[in-house]
């Protein structure tokens, strides 16, 4: 389908699968429409690569005219401290340190107030879902040593940066290319780089972490992206991923109406197996999924609304049909654990020592 929209000098044609580069491709999606943040004007195209099976835009905007597309952004919000705030009342402190011990035991830390013999980590490790989700949210960061230094890139308004640094200790730098997004973060004080990636101009072997939520999907160019990644990590240190997944069960359900395909935000979209291979390639070792929470329910829901050409975020939400909630239900059961089909993936990878 023709791109009637988004000017023609500010598109690009890519030709090739951006993951793997191979040629042989079939149309994902052909009538694909922002009705997301209704920011970008267009009708994209989404094709499937045969080989690798990754999701790729083309044509897409070029890497000059794409911050269009963010004009409504929700990183343009402000920095969001409530993870931060010191609890109030007793369930909340008790909670936090409930917390706090289950931090210590399985990550290292020396997080205080903490509830004394275990019992904190006793209390999430037999709730599952809890254990997971206070996990994630952490984004399975083991505890600093001496000299270590973490750098989130796509920082946004540096909401993840603070709860490294305040919460856990650690010594944090972000990346954004934002203005508004990265304004917000320079607010609380944090280091941001104003760096494209690839092309950050870091460091090489320098940083223990590298954390990048909802980021690699975005990018013009993700696999030169992976390798810069592995020379600024410190031999040993490692990488955390989070991207949206193309096999998700509610594009299954919803095509090219569902939430997580974002056009034209995400230009690549991987799978496990696809975004597994493309570590491999760029040198990573241990590469390992971990389960995060599975968003099936919200994602479910925001896919019926786009179905119904109703603004995802509207609120108060309306009246979800109940086929929709208990499909919902389903995905949000069955692929909450590390799995092909949740709604996002969760990597971590190594670099080797
Ligand atoms: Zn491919």
């Amino acid at each position: 389908m023709t791109n009637h929209l988004w000017p023609a000098e500010d598109l690009e044609a890519v030709g090739h699968c951006p993951v793997c580069k191979s040629v042989d491709r079939s149309v994902e999606h052909d009538d694909l429409v922002d009705r997301i943040f209704f920011a970008a004007p267009g009708i994209w195209t989404m094709w499937r690569c045969d080989d690798c099976h990754s999701g790729y835009l083309d044509p897409r905007p070029t890497s000059q005219s794409i911050g269009r597309a963010y004009s409504a952004y929700y990183t343009h919000s402000p920095t969001s401290a409530a993870a931060l705030l010191p609890p109030a009342g007793i369930m909340s402190k008790l909670k936090r340190a409930a917390m706090n011990d289950f931090l210590n035991r399985k990550f290292g830390y020396n997080l205080r107030p903490a509830l004394p013999l275990g019992l904190g980590y006793l209390v999430f490790s037999s709730i599952k879902k809890k254990a997971r989700n206070a996990a994630a949210m952490f984004r399975h960061l083991s505890a600093p040593e001496y000299g270590d230094h973490l750098l989130d890139i796509g920082c946004g308004n540096g909401t993840f940066l603070l709860l490294a640094r305040d919460r856990l200790g650690h010594d944090v730098e972000g990346t954004e290319f934002d203005d508004a997004a990265a304004a917000n973060a320079f607010q609380h004080g944090l280091k941001v780089h104003r760096a494209p990636l690839p092309g950050m101009g870091l460091p090489p072997n320098y940083y223990a972490n590298v954390t990048m939520s909802h980021v690699l999907e975005h990018l013009h160019d993700p696999i030169s992206a992976l390798s810069e990644i592995f020379d600024i990590l410190k031999p040993g240190g490692r990488v955390w991923i989070q991207v949206p997944n193309l096999d998700g069960a509610s594009h299954q359900y919803f095509g090219s109406d569902c939430r997580l395909l974002e056009p034209p935000r995400h230009l690549v979209m991987f799978t496990l197996q696809s975004l597994t291979d493309s570590l491999k390639a760029a040198g990573f070792i241990k590469i390992e999924p971990l389960a995060s929470e599975n968003f099936a329910n919200l994602m479910f829901n925001a896919g019926w609304m786009i179905s119904q050409r109703i603004d995802p975020h509207v609120v108060p939400q309306p009246t979800i049909p109940a086929a929709i909630l208990s499909a919902g239900n389903e995905a949000q059961i069955a692929y909450s654990g590390v799995s092909n089909q949740s709604e996002f993936l969760t990597i971590i990878a190594f670099k080797p020592k």
